[in-house]
């Protein structure tokens, strides 16, 4: 125990299962979210309560930020009462949040110029593998800082892999959300074309999942589909900002990505429909309202 002190700013579904690894693993903990009672849990789990994202990094030489987009991430780290007015030189910035990777290079510009080392770290594998510590983080940054924080990551994850320099960890993370994209909503279509053909979507899922189209996405989003249960998990906005991010990069390097923006549109429509903060499997949703059947057969 006693593994030095961390902080933590962003106490959602994703923050709130790491910080408590972290404190497993003997590590104490400084908190801080713009929402008070995502702090007042933390504190009764036996981390300390701060007031501010400034005040996280007065008390922790690295600090850890998990919110939702580029700006929520600007704002907590360069905004006033940001990290940045309270760190010292020499201290590290890990952003774990999924934000464009031309803002992840800004906030890394704006960290060097205050002698603060940065590392973009965003993750995949949800809530059950951040609560397992098993999630996969891909990290941008220099690799002397990436080495120093490799003990800390550990606790967090199953792979940790640096990918290059600043804004390489969330553009490998956009490549695994355009993948996981396309999957979902295949899943959805396969499923919604079973139970119209009359079949039981849960056999037709035992049948293929051994199969080539069998994947983690798979094992992960059919049972919901089936069982009709949208509750998050990842939410459908936060899905929906990672694909417009993706057209973005696309955009400024030439890549054209026609299923990326199809699965995108589909996702604004479900926000507009109020379904934003339903778990992305919803996505069948859209399928299962064009075709007029509902994969849980409710
Ligand atoms: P969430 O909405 O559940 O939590 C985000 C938290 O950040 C909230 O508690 C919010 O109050 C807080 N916050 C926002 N702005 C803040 C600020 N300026 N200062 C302090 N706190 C602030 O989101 P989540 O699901 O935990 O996702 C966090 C990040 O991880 C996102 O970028 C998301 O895309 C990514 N991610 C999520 C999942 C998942 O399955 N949920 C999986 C992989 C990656």
């Amino acid at each position: 125990m006693g593994q030095g002190k961390i902080g933590i700013v962003g106490l959602g579904i994703m923050g709130r299962p790491m910080a408590r690894n972290l404190l497993k693993a003997g590590y104490s903990l400084t908190v801080y979210d713009v929402v008070g009672t995502a702090v007042e849990e933390l504190a009764t789990d036996g981390a300390s309560a701060a007031s501010s994202s400034k005040e996280v990094a007065e008390s922790a030489p690295v600090v850890i930020t998990m919110v939702p987009d580029s700006a929520d991430s600007e704002a907590a780290i360069l905004g006033p009462g940001g990290v940045l007015e309270g760190a010292s030189k020499g201290s590290t910035v890990i952003d774990m949040s999924s934000i464009a990777p031309g803002v992840s290079q800004k906030i890394a510009a704006a960290c060097e110029e205050s002698g603060v080392e940065f590392l973009d770290a965003p993750v995949s594998g949800g809530e059950p593998k951040a609560i397992d510590g098993t999630l996969a983080i891909m990290v941008g940054g220099k690799k002397d800082v990436f080495e120093a924080n490799r003990g800390l990551l550990d606790v967090l994850g199953g792979s940790v892999v640096l990918c290059g320099g600043y804004g390489a960890g969330n553009t490998t993370k956009l490549a695994n959300q355009i993948v996981v994209a396309a999957n979902v909503e295949a899943v959805g279509e396969a499923l919604v074309l079973a139970r119209k053909a009359g079949l039981d979507p849960q056999v037709v899922y035992e049948a293929i999942r051994g199969g080539l189209a069998g994947s983690t996405v798979m094992d992960a989003k059919a049972p919901m589909m089936i069982a009709g249960d949208f509750k998050p998990g990842f939410r459908i906005r936060l899905h929906q900002k990672d694909l417009h991010n993706a057209l973005l990069t696309g955009k400024e390097l030439g890549v054209p990505l026609p299923v990326t923006s199809l699965v995108q549109q589909m996702l604004g429509s479900l926000i507009n429909d109020g379904k934003g903060d339903s778990d992305h499997s919803a996505i069948a949703n859209f399928i299962e309202d064009m075709a007029n059947v509902t994969i849980s057969g409710a």
